[in-house]
């Protein structure tokens, strides 16, 4: 079977380049002590299988477990067991076994933490009784001058290369953290995008029903709070259906969008709520406004809407708008009632002939307004 790279653990990958290279430079050092030893072509051999040719299995073996990652843990203690024995085999020579003791105890810190070194500890205590226990400890310490300088030597490289990678995992963690930020504001700003979407109706850009039901209770208690007055200005436009039948539906919809602008000048300039309530129909929120002054800006509405020449598709098109107004306290202190009151007003003024701006409070007795046909 062949084993693709791209599923092979990344520490696999990285202790096998490791396990290869400081293994290889390993036998070129312990090979020295070997010549001091005047070993025989066994130990020779053993210890080039083991630091030639197990690096190689190892991977092997990692590459195709089912966990590769643990079982490359597993391989960290079998390198502390191996090297273990051949410190004892050797008497503990000090250079070569600091070098094997300060590698393995720090490969299985790094992959494994605090419970990996007792473990590393352990196994390469076992390797150095398992010697002992086979061929006698004889304490031989010493190592020609050049083998310890090898041993420094090579002890110094693993730990600069262990640095390095160190550092570059360092580098490129920050990178990850720095374009998951990114990705985070980009989910965050297309959230209140979206948000922001949900709570406008595509035609006009105004905010829509939904958002005002919610803004009028927010801005009521408020108001109610602080001892402010608040004013509705319902607007409807007159004989809408009238321009939809003349010129069009997309004509229509530029009268909408035109009175939609008119609208959100005032907003602009007044900081007030305007909102499309219905298909013709947009209310206007006035946090701190009297009812007087929610009147007169009505009334200015109504006069430049009047005035006002809609051209769509060459066509030249007007109409007019009937205000209802209606104001808290005056007319109530929950947000259905003032709605409700700005309505009636509302039917006032298209009861009355439309282009007109009627209060809550002209109404008779402040009933609802009563159609000319009932009377
Ligand atoms: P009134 O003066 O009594 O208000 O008469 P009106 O014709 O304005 O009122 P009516 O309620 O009879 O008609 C409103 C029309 O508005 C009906 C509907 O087709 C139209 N309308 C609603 N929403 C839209 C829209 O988004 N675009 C267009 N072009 N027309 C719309
Ligand atoms: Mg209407
Ligand atoms: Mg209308």
């Amino acid at each position: 079977m062949r084993v693709q790279a791209a599923k092979i653990h990344w520490v696999v990958t990285l202790i096998r380049r490791n396990r290869t290279l400081f293994f290889a430079l390993g036998f070129l050092v312990l090979g020295t002590h070997l010549v001091y030893l005047q070993a025989g072509p066994l130990m020779w051999a053993l210890l080039a299988l083991q630091l030639l040719v197990y690096p190689q299995l190892a991977y092997w073996r990692s590459a195709r477990a089912a966990d590769p990652l643990r079982t490359e843990m597993q391989h960290l203690l079998v390198d502390g067991l191996l090297l273990g024995i051949w410190m004892g085999v050797w008497g503990l020579p000090l250079w070569i076994s600091f070098m094997f003791f300060v590698g393995t105890c720090l490969n299985v810190m790094i992959f494994m933490g605090m419970a990996g070194l007792w473990k590393g500890v352990a196994a390469i205590a076992a390797g150095v009784a398992g010697a002992a226990a086979f061929n006698g400890l004889a304490f031989r310490p010493h190592t020609e001058l050049h083998t310890s300088l090898l041993c420094i030597a090579l002890l110094t490289g693993y730990l600069l290369i262990f640095a390095r990678d160190a550092y570059r995992r360092g580098v490129s963690l920050r990178e990850s953290r720095r374009q998951l930020g990114e990705r985070l504001d980009e989910i965050t700003r297309l959230q209140s995008q979206l948000q922001d979407q949900a709570q406008r109706d595509p035609l006009t850009g105004l905010h829509n029903r939904r958002f005002l039901d919610e803004a009028l209770e927010r801005e009521l208690a408020a108001c109610a709070a602080a001892g402010l007055p608040l004013a509705l200005v319902l607007i409807d436009i007159d004989r809408f259906k009238r321009i939809n039948d003349t010129y069009g539906h997309p004509a229509g919809d530029e009268m909408i969008r035109r009175l939609a602008e008119l609208l959100r000048e005032r907003v602009r300039d007044e900081g007030l709520i305007a909102c499309r309530y219905g298909g013709e129909e947009f209310l206007l929120m006035l946090p701190a406004t009297p009812l007087h002054d929610a009147a007169a800006l009505a009334e200015e509405l109504r006069a430049t809407f009047e005035s006002l020449r809609v051209e769509s598709g060459g066509q030249m098109m007007r109409t007019t708008l009937s205000i209802g107004v209606a104001g808290f306290p005056e007319h109530g202190a929950r947000a259905p009632m003032l709605v409700l009151r700005a309505d009636h007003a509302l039917y006032a003024a298209k009861l009355g002939g439309r282009n007109q701006v009627v209060r809550a409070d002209a109404l008779p007795g402040n009933a609802p307004p009563v159609p000319a046909a009932a009377t």
